[in-house]
Parts: C-alpha cells; structure tokens; sequence
C-alpha cells in the first residue's frame, strides 16, 4: 500500500516535472499516519494545517515543514515513534524537507548547498579571511587611543558594508518570493488580510509554538518540558534586532541629524548595541548548550553544521563587539576591530542560507496559515 502511494505520488510529481526526494516521500507518508491518528492536532500549527489536508503535495509538503519549530513534542508523544516499526518521526521529517526548501529556494542555489553542509567550516573560513583582509587594509599607524574611525574611515566602512547588506537583502528577498509564490496556492490562496497579518505577527514575535502547545515549554534533551530553548531564541532575537536598531539609529545620527560618528556611553546607539550585544551573546552560548544537549531523534544531522554555523558566526559578532567596547583606545583594540567587522560582514553574506533564512521563510508560512484558517475548511473533518 505504502509502495502504491509512495509511486503515485511521484508519478504525479513528475507528471508536474518536479520529481519528489526521498524527504518529501518520507514526510508525506508519515502525514498520512498522523492524518489517521490526529493524536497531536492540537500541538502545533503544522497539525493544524494538516487536518485540512487529505493529500500532500509538494507544496502542502514545504509549507508543513517550514510551520514546524522542531519543538519534539510529537516525537515524545508518539506511540508509534521508533523502535515502533511505523517509525514515525514528525520532527526530523519536517527538518529534512524543511533543510531541503533552503537549498530549493536559495538564491544563487549553489552557494545554499554549499553553506548547508560546510556551515561552520565556511562562516569561521570566511569571517577570519575578511578580518585578515581588513588588517592588512588598516591603518596600522592609528596612535594608540584613538578611535575606530582612525583606523578605518567612517566612508569606507559604510563602501564596504553596504554592498554585503545590499546582497543579503536581495537574496532572502528572491528566496522568500520564490518560496511565498510556490505556497500560496497550496494554501487557498486567498490575500492577506489585517487580522491574519496581526495574527501571524504575535506568533512570530512570540515564537508561540515553541511553547509546546501547553505553554510548558518544548522537549529537549529528553520528555521533560523547557522553556529554555525558547528563551535563548529570544535573547537571540531580540538581541539582534537591538544590534541592528543600533547600526540603524547611528545612521540616523551621522547622515541625518549631522551628529558625527562615533558615540559614547549613555548615547542611544551605544545603549542599544550594548543591551543587544549581551543579550546576544547570552541567547547564543544557551543556544549552543542547547543544541548540544539535544535529544539525537530530533531534527535533521546532517543540518548540525549549517546549524552551529549560524550560533558560531552570532556568538563572534556579539563577543568581540563587546571586546572592542572593552578595548577602545588600547592596543589590541585594531585587531578586536578586524574580528568583529570581518564576522559582522561574514554573517550578512551568509544569512540569505543559514538559520536567518528560516526564520524568514517560518514568518511567512505562519502568515499563510493564518490566512488559511480564516478560509472554509471545505473536508469537514475537524482542525481548528
Ligand atoms: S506524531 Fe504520532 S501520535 Fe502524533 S499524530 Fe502523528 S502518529 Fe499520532
Ligand atoms: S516538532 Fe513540534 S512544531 Fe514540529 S510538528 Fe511536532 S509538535 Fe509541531
């Protein structure tokens, strides 16, 4: 019966010129289980939005798999979990399909394949080689306690950014278009309303459904409850944001406001870098431990690289953002420069293909599922 399925299910897909991977096959047969037994339909958005499905395509497939935040909770609470010879592992289904759509929707595709398998080797690769390029292109003679500026001028630095900014913006942008176009007709297809915009933006901010659809928290290491892992993605989150508004409010200053860069303590572009730079800093080591801790069912192997790639790169950027702070007018205050802006400049020319982008693409499917649920459910057969 499986193999019948698992056939027509490609001979369909091919007929559409799109053959379905092995991940996708092993997804839609573990939905058609869950389908049957409905045990977690209450657990988590992708539940819900399964219920409304009796078949899944491929692009029911990458939407399901991108609502899913890996949370374990269906894995701890399946009875057919392995050793079960059902085998069914909705986390680390979802996470390979879902590792997948990075690759398909990436822009250019090559360089999302390339960072999925080499994630941290390429994020440390890169950021060192950027920091060794920018201390040989320093101003080495700067005097001692002099500021930043000395050592590379202010239009310099915003010529060299900007272009890395510029990239990292056009590449999600054709990413999540692609992604947003491929799903949209798999979800009704219906256009965004306000109530679903709010909806899907107090989930995302929230990050709701990692909560465990109890509130408790997720599964981690084992079938105990955690809100650990969402805090850290918090502190992780909001800590960047914090960096950016900071970089963004400096800009202000400088460009608009003719407040010449750079700012001293209590000025709102240092307030900000510093409350974000250690809630960074903080959010990543606790994601690092984490992750390290995590149950070995859970989620995808094969993503562990491109995983701590992005921790890896995160963690860099906040720890010598606040060394430099530390080191301001002192001697090793050049080298700690180069460190920081050659991982700042490695992170944006990778987050079109790391942990970023999924985020991305998780915002924008829990946007179509809150435009879904607002639309009849023309099966009938129960969900939201
Ligand atoms: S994960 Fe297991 S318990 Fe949950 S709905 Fe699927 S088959 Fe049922
Ligand atoms: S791992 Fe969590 S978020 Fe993902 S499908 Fe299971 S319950 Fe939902």
């Amino acid at each position: 019966m499986d193999t019948l399925e698992q056939l027509t299910r490609e001979a369909r897909a091919l007929a559409n010129g799109t053959p379905i991977s092995p991940a996708e096959a092993e997804l839609g047969r573990v939905l058609q289980i869950c389908n049957g037994c409905r045990y977690c339909e209450g657990f988590c958005a992708s539940f819900q939005a399964m219920t409304r499905r009796l078949e899944f395509g491929r692009a029911d497939l990458h939407y399901l798999a991108n609502l899913c935040h890996n949370c374990g909770a269906c894995l701890h609470a399946c009875q057919y979990a392995p050793p079960h010879e059902f085998a069914i592992n909705v986390p680390r289904a979802m996470a390979q399909v879902r590792g997948q759509t990075y690759g398909d929707f990436a822009w250019p595709a090559p360089l999302g394949a390339l960072y999925r398998h080499n994630g941290v080797a390429l994020s440390l690769s890169l950021a060192l080689g950027l920091a060794l390029f920018l201390w040989l292109a320093a101003r080495t003679d700067a005097p001692v306690g002099a500021d930043f500026y000395a050592i590379f001028p202010h239009n310099l630095l915003v010529s060299l950014f900007m272009p890395v900014f510029g990239f990292a913006v056009l590449a999600l942008g054709l990413g999540v278009r692609d992604f947003w176009r491929a799903v949209t007709p798999a979800t009704t297809g219906a256009p965004v309303s306000a109530p679903a915009g709010a909806e899907a933006a107090h989930d995302v901010l929230r990050l709701k459904y990692l909560d465990g659809g109890h509130g408790e928290g997720c599964n981690n290491a084992d079938d105990a409850f955690s809100l650990r892992r969402r805090r850290a993605h918090h502190l992780t989150f909001y800590g960047f944001l914090l960096c950016f508004a900071a970089t963004s409010v400096a800009t202000l200053y400088h460009y608009v406001l003719g407040i010449p860069a750079p700012y001293d303590w209590p000025s709102l572009p240092k307030v900000l870098g510093a409350i974000g730079g250690v809630m960074l800093c903080v959010g990543t080591l606790g994601l690092w431990a984490l992750k390290w801790q995590r149950h070995p069912l859970h989620g995808d192997p094969s993503q562990r690289s491109m995983d701590y790639g992005f921790i890896v790169l995160l963690l860099l950027v906040s720890a010598s953002g606040l060394a430099l702070w530390a080191l301001r007018g002192q001697s090793g205050m050049a080298l700690t420069l180069c460190v920081h802006l050659g991982s700042v400049m490695a992170l944006f020319a990778t987050l079109p293909y790391n942990k970023f982008a999924h985020g991305i693409y998780r915002s924008a499917a829990l946007l179509r599922h809150a435009v879904e649920k607002r639309q009849p459910n023309t099966l009938g057969l129960g969900g939201e």
